[in-house]
């Protein structure tokens, strides 16, 4: 056992520890490039979790690391009480392409911290205390997005949290629209699930549910945090069915997955308190240079490279190869799901996922289950990636859905 898994172990996090050793992950990290990682004793994987949705342009992309580095040259931390032309920069291309009217940006660091940002916004603006939530979503861990979490397991062992928060069932217009009350702020949802499990809505829910909270005078919170970047072959999944929220969320892949940033844009009329209370929510690292410089840089080369048309054919082709094995692994496999490189094999069982999972690890493939949902395994790569790449994965799940099935038959 490595030296850093025994301080991790001892200083870190003692369960998660205990995971990464029982996915035979126990060991150290030691660099990356593009869609390959290599651990401390030089053996290679392929990132097949991207960092939950981070590393759409792979790992160190170029460009986004020589814009860091002349940013690092000149000034990577704002002083704050300046105007920080990358931020300036960085939030007016957000507006140009994010949909419709949004064009006022808010920066924290993280996928919560645009969530909790947009829920004050929300309140904020209506002057209202309700969100409404969906079973499964997930919004973040600090306070608000964890309140915004519907997971007892990580809800339960913290309560109180933020009131005013009702839940929903993913997918459901009209159970949303009966939740609704005259103190209703906002309705937040992620158009497609990602920890909790890579569940589409059926076609038309988000339309469905635009034009309800349109109609009853409701915000729609869009969380893009994981959907965001193109992952799903649109630049953002709310244009798979053309609707405009009143607030998008995003973070993961907009920091070119070289720096952490997250971010909320929204319809200019809902950042209104700022002008009449410009410290009302404020972030000393949140809108930093070396972050925006590097999301200024991700964006640029995510539309260059045409990255959300490749998510679409590349994930096209994983899916399809995913179906033929989950024909010839009924047992195990139950239902292969996704949207572009955005991608959900939901296994019949949690163990046999796990089980599948370290077969993988050991085979060079990184992947894991949903943090909401233990029987999905996510496979979230690099837009970046090609067929041989592809190819490689698909042959190391057959190899390892083989092992599994070998592994189960001698305990049966
Ligand atoms: N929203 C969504 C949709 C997410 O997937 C995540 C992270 N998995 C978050 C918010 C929280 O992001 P972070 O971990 O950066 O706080």
């Amino acid at each position: 056992m490595s030296n850093a898994f025994t301080l991790f172990e001892r200083h870190v996090n003692p369960g998660l520890a205990g995971l990464l050793r029982f996915t035979g992950l126990d060991v150290e990290e030691d660099r990356a490039e593009g869609v390959y990682v290599w651990d401390k004793n030089g053996k290679r994987y392929l990132d097949f979790l991207g960092l939950y949705g981070t590393m759409n342009l792979g790992h160190r992309h170029p460009r986004v690391l020589e814009a860091v580095r002349r940013q690092l040259d000149r000034m990577p931390m704002s002083v704050r009480v300046m105007v920080s032309e990358p931020q300036a920069r960085l939030a007016a291309k957000l507006a140009e392409i994010t949909p419709g009217p949004l064009s006022m940006v808010f920066f924290g660091n993280s996928g919560a911290e645009a969530v909790e940002a947009a829920f004050k916004l929300a309140r904020l603006h209506t002057g209202k205390p309700e969100i409404i939530t969906t079973t499964g979503g997930f919004h973040g861990k600090t306070f608000g997005a964890l309140s915004l979490t519907p997971k007892p397991e990580y809800q339960d062992p913290v309560r109180p949290l933020v009131p005013g928060v009702k839940t929903v069932p993913f997918g459901d217009a009209e159970a949303l629209e009966a939740a609704i009350t005259d103190q209703t702020a906002a309705v937040i949802l992620e158009p497609i699930q990602g920890e909790g499990g890579i569940n589409l809505p059926p076609e038309g829910y988000l339309r469905a549910v635009r034009e309800i909270t349109r109609e009853r005078g409701v915000l729609l919170i869009v969380d893009e945090v994981q959907t965001g970047m193109g992952r799903t072959g649109k630049l953002w999944a709310s244009e798979w069915e053309g609707i405009e929220p009143d607030l998008l969320t995003t973070a993961k892949a907009l920091g070119g997955g070289v720096m952490p940033i997250g971010a909320v844009v929204g319809r200019p009329e809902l950042f209104a308190a700022f002008q009449h209370n410009p410290l009302v929510h404020s972030s000393t690292f949140g809108g930093n240079p070396l972050a925006c410089a590097a999301a200024l840089a991700a964006i640029e080369v995510t539309l260059e490279e045409g990255l959300p048309q490749r998510a679409l054919e590349m994930g096209g082709y994983l899916l399809s190869g995913l179906k033929r094995l989950a024909e010839r692994y009924p047992e195990f496999i139950q239902e292969v799901r996704g949207k572009g490189l955005m991608i959900g094999l939901e296994f019949t069982d949690a163990d046999i996922g796990a089980l599948v999972i370290s077969e993988l690890a050991t085979r060079g493939v990184l992947t894991a289950f949903g943090l909401n949902n233990p029987k999905v395994v996510r496979l979230e790569p690099p837009l970046i990636i090609e067929r041989s790449h592809v190819d490689e994965a698909l042959e190391a799940l057959e190899a390892s859905l083989e092992a599994t099935q070998t592994t189960l038959e001698g305990v049966l």
